[in-house]
């Protein structure tokens, strides 16, 4: 596993403010109630917050 690929920074944490790649906020948990067995949500990996959104909504992204 490497670290070199840069990864897309796309989405913001309402809560703490930080800025994360789509794959650091996605998670996938199970959910047997859906057609698809699963859902995702979107986390924020360092406060835990269910607020990331698209830097596109976040405002005073840069
Ligand atoms: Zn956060």
């Amino acid at each position: 596993m490497t670290f070199t690929e840069p990864h897309l920074i796309t989405h913001g944490c309402l809560n703490c403010g930080r800025h994360f790649a789509l794959h650091q906020v996605r998670q996938v948990h199970p959910a047997e109630h859906t057609p698809e067995g699963e859902a995702e949500v979107l986390v924020c990996p360092v406060c835990g917050s269910y607020d990331p959104v698209p830097l596109s909504e976040v405002p005073n992204a840069s």
